[in-house]
């Protein structure tokens, strides 16, 4: 039997002063106890919102009522995955999806130049790459169960921010944002993304893994 292929960390790290979705909570981490000041030990102090980093959407997001983090499925979050890599300069659109054949059941992860570009930005990418309300609406109809977006949202930040995310969230299409697909190529993968154990969460943030299959 040959050997697994590596797994791949494509989350981004959770840092004092990274930049998140405007008007949110910004990421503030202080050093509460620390070795280097005498204390004992060393203990974060960490002020983050939910949708912080690498993170997940619960439908709690955008519409009350719904379910929660609590209601995640595994099955939606670990398994066989696949990473396709879109062209489009502005948005995931119907037109490029249909080529790609989304199945049933799938977890979809899309690269886009998010990745190698708004990652890079020193802050907040306005223009980055979105999930058209379409491109939504067709990723429902082809029964996708989980999409990935390499960069904060679902939707954009000019366009379809709320749209998007009400169509996805709306059939509990399970949302993982926030990915870093720059050194991936296109291809199937394993999945495991693991959002932390936020009781009621709208959204949690999630280490996330992927390993060639
Ligand atoms: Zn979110």
């Amino acid at each position: 039997m040959s050997k697994p292929s590596p797994w791949l960390d494509v989350s981004i790290p959770l840092a004092n002063g990274m930049h998140g979705w405007p008007g949110n909570p910004p990421t503030v981490i202080t050093m509460h106890l620390g070795t280097a000041k005498g204390d004992v030990c060393n203990v974060s102090a960490i002020n983050f919102n939910s949708h912080t980093g690498t993170h997940m959407d619960a439908p709690l997001h955008f519409l009350p009522g719904t379910k929660t983090m609590d209601d995640l499925p595994w099955d939606a979050v670990i398994g066989p995955a696949r990473v396709v890599e879109i062209c489009d300069k502005e948005a995931i659109k119907p037109a490029e999806l249909k080529k790609l054949k989304p199945r049933k059941g799938e977890r979809l992860l899309f690269k886009t130049r998010n990745s190698a570009g708004s990652w890079r930005k020193k802050s907040f990418d306005k223009d980055f790459i979105y999930i058209a309300k379409e491109g939504a609406q067709y990723l429902v109809d082809c029964g996708v169960q989980t999409v990935g977006v390499d960069y904060f949202s679902v939707g954009g930040f000019y366009q379809d921010g709320i749209e998007t995310h009400h169509v996805l969230l709306g059939a509990e299409v399970w949302i993982i944002e926030g990915l870093n697909f720059e050194h991936v190529k296109p291809g199937n993968y394993d999945l495991i993304c693991l959002p932390i154990k936020f009781h009621k969460g709208d959204g949690a943030p999630a280490r996330c893994l992927i390993r060639k299959r």
